[in-house]
């Protein structure tokens, strides 16, 4: 690749090449490899394009042989004297060890597609797809896929919560669907991604003296013991429960631990609204605990009026007032 090449142009390059990039273990795998701009093929430390061979259908690794070796030994009319040389420069630059297992391989080489244009594919999962039949997010999948790495605080919950298969790309989603406050999303972003700073972890950093819970005092304040086992907590979520169920948003009475800290999955009609009352259930213990206070359900209660109040008053504004009393409808009287 030129060195003096512009960035977006380089940068367009390289993810080709890494998308593009395929095993070379089988004959299959190398007949099947481009030879144009291919890292491996370089003649004087450079990667070629030969458009007249490209054009007579040489494109292909595999397409520099036959069943019986190079087509070079036993050209056919459509290569000129030019065609021969520059094939002879492929054939000489092709890794040895590919050269080795073709020249062994006694049928015909098999090609992944054998249609006349030879149109070029992309590996997308573990299929083959046809470039011009590519969506651009499909690449962007395949190269975020390669980068990405699985949170380690994903790890941890699939651990706690095995043999329970997490749908954890609905999991993500859940905070975004159920509620618009800012601050609610980011707090269920810092339990998602085990960031949220129990004494437990403030304890080991020095922050605090004690790992214990700021209401039980009894045990060490773990994500688990704060927001779902703490007797405080579990009495906070007796008692709202009981006044979700009362107003006709049946939650299951023994809410598990998974629903408590990663939302319920179940797409049930009300489960937009119980995840953001569980979400909301959630902030206000963190709430109490910021401040030194216990839970009480009646502090709950003015919390979640003001969140009614205000989603009213911004659904009045964007004129969503009909999904704003389908999300609430069981509330509705309660609250307001
Ligand atoms: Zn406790």
């Amino acid at each position: 690749m030129k060195k003096d090449i512009p960035i977006f142009y380089r940068e367009c390059l390289e993810a080709w090449c890494e998308i593009n990039e395929q095993s070379t273990e089988t004959v299959y795998d190398i007949a099947n490899q481009y030879i144009w701009n291919n890292k491996f093929i370089c003649i004087d430390k450079k990667s070629i394009f030969y458009g007249t061979l490209f054009n007579k259908g040489i494109i292909r690794v595999g397409h520099l042989f036959d069943g019986s070796g190079p087509i070079i030994s036993k050209p056919a009319l459509q290569f000129s004297p030019l065609d021969l040389f520059q094939m002879k420069g492929i054939l000489d630059s092709v890794p040895s060890e590919w050269k080795l297992k073709l020249k062994h391989y006694t049928g015909s080489v098999p090609f992944l597609l054998t249609t006349p244009d030879d149109q070029i594919c992309l590996p997308l999962k573990d299929k083959k797809i046809i470039l011009s039949k590519m969506p651009s997010y499909s690449m962007y999948n395949i190269l975020l896929s390669r980068k990405s790495i699985v949170p380690t605080a994903q790890t941890f919950f699939n651990d706690h919560f095995a043999p329970h298969l997490l749908e954890w790309n609905k999991i993500y989603l859940i905070p975004f669907k159920c509620s618009i406050e800012s601050k609610l999303r980011e707090f269920q972003f810092k339990i998602l991604h085990n960031i949220i700073f129990t004494n437990t972890k403030l304890f080991k950093i020095g922050k605090v003296d004690s790992p214990l819970c700021s209401f039980c005092n009894c045990t060490e304040e773990t994500i688990f013991h704060l927001f779902v086992h703490c007797p405080f907590v579990q009495n906070l979520w007796s008692e709202c429960i009981q006044f979700f169920n009362h107003a006709g948003v049946f939650f299951e009475s023994d809410i598990t631990e998974i629903d408590i800290i990663l939302g319920v999955l179940d797409y049930t009609d009300d489960s937009i609204l119980m995840n953001h009352l569980i979400l909301l259930v959630k902030y206000h213990i963190f709430s109490c605990k910021l401040k030194d206070r216990l839970p009480y359900k009646s502090d709950f209660v003015v919390r979640l009026k003001t969140v009614y109040r205000s989603e009213l008053c911004i659904a009045r504004e964007k004129d969503k007032l009909n999904y704003h009393f389908k999300k609430w409808n069981k509330l509705v009287q309660i609250l307001s």
